[in-house]
């Protein structure tokens, strides 16, 4: 289920041309965005890129100096937040210290002037959400720092928006915690239907809970696209460089090579000692500045020398190996003095032959697993 590839399918939530100045600072430059019912969309970027200033004009707290938001094609500019669809989240979760768990969740219900019956309803149904329900009558000091965090997400529930907005809402959990949390917080998604919003800087998590992210650098978006589509061919050097681990080379563009397999293209790129051949569809022209990037984990290592046929190899020492329990990542140094990182999968425990220390080896990796970066 995916109504986001679906090209007719009506945006839940447009940002329209949105721009956002404080004082002569821009921290929201020109921005269009549009996501759609049941996502789970994360806007992912550096500290001080705008995320949080977009979410925060899309709750109300903020509102654009230009453009428009709509939220299911109605323009929401002057609704103050709590006429809003949407609750949002706060990295602090801000409960109330002197209140129990049931009378946090409470809250924005007895705000609300709902019936007794129905609040006593609903906060049962989120207790049982969010696996407190034992926990009911204790108060925020009383729980661990991952049961706080389910407790705020119950009381942003409780109210029934549309749209959850989450600030950065696994922050401050340790680093398991944070983990087990997201895929909860997709099971929560996915029971109720919503549409959740989520800032983060954390690339693994934008990685693991999206459905879509939106990469962005300083008020603008650079990429929009499905966590897999980000990872596997990101449109530029920023895009690439902040997520997961890539090798970048700078180079010059060569030009086209040969027909590729999937009837795309094998272009070349200059990258000084080497050049890279890449099967990849290329606008520019002969003599651009490109950079050219491969994973390490598409890299192969080996001690033996490849064919003569081989599309990419290159021959260094290896410099330094980290050992990451599933993958290890071997440093290599290359004749002109470069490094080159390639990853391969710890599978078996018996090698035949390790590679160590200072061992000579060849690196080697098929056309289609590098990247040509034009911006
Ligand atoms: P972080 O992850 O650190 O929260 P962010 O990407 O969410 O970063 P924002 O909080 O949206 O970033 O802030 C973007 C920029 O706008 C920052 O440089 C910030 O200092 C500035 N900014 C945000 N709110 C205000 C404000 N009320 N007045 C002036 N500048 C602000």
């Amino acid at each position: 289920f995916s109504p986001w590839t679906d090209p007719g399918a009506v945006p839940f939530i447009r940002f329209e041309n949105v721009t956002k100045r404080f004082g002569d600072f821009t921290a929201v430059s020109n921005l269009s965005l549009d996501i759609y019912e049941r996502e789970f969309f994360s806007l992912l970027g550096p500290s001080g890129c705008g995320k949080t200033t977009l979410m925060r004009m899309l709750a109300g707290f903020e509102e654009p100096t230009e453009g428009r938001i709509l939220l299911q094609g109605k323009d929401i500019s002057g609704v103050p937040p709590y006429r809003r669809p949407t609750n949002m989240m706060f990295q602090s979760y801000a409960l109330f210290p002197h209140m129990t768990v049931e009378k946090n969740i409470a809250f924005g219900l007895e705000q609300d002037k709902l019936p007794k019956g129905e609040i006593d309803a609903r906060v049962q149904e989120m207790l049982k959400l969010v696996k407190l329900e034992q926990f009911a009558k204790r108060k925020p000091n009383q729980l661990s720092g991952g049961q706080r965090q389910r407790v705020a997400l119950a009381r942003s529930l409780a109210k029934r928006p549309k749209v959850l907005l989450l600030d950065e809402p696994l922050g401050a959990l340790d680093r398991k915690l944070r983990e087990e949390t997201q895929f909860e917080l997709i099971d929560i998604q996915t029971t109720l239907g919503l549409t959740f919003l989520i800032v983060t800087h954390d690339q693994e998590e934008a990685m693991t809970v999206s459905d879509r992210i939106a990469v962005m650098d300083k008020g603008v978006i650079v990429q929009v696209a499905t966590p897999a589509e980000i990872y596997e061919a990101p449109n530029s050097r920023y895009v690439a460089d902040f997520i997961g681990d890539i090798n970048i080379v700078e180079g010059t563009f060569e030009g086209r090579a040969n027909d590729g397999r999937n009837g795309s293209e094998v272009v070349r790129v200059s990258c000084g000692s080497f050049t890279a051949a890449v099967e990849q569809q290329c606008d520019v022209a002969p003599g651009a500045s490109v950079a050219f990037a491969v994973r390490p984990e598409k890299v192969r290592i080996s001690l033996d020398k490849p064919a003569e046929t081989a599309t990419n190899a290159l021959y260094g020492e290896v410099w330094d190996i980290g050992y990451l329990g599933d993958f290890s990542v071997f440093v290599v140094k290359l004749e002109d003095g470069r490094t080159f990182r390639a990853a391969q999968a710890n599978i078996s425990r018996l090698v035949d032959r390790p590679i160590t220390y200072g061992d000579m080896v060849w690196l080697t990796w098929p056309a289609d697993a590098g990247l040509v970066l034009t911006r």
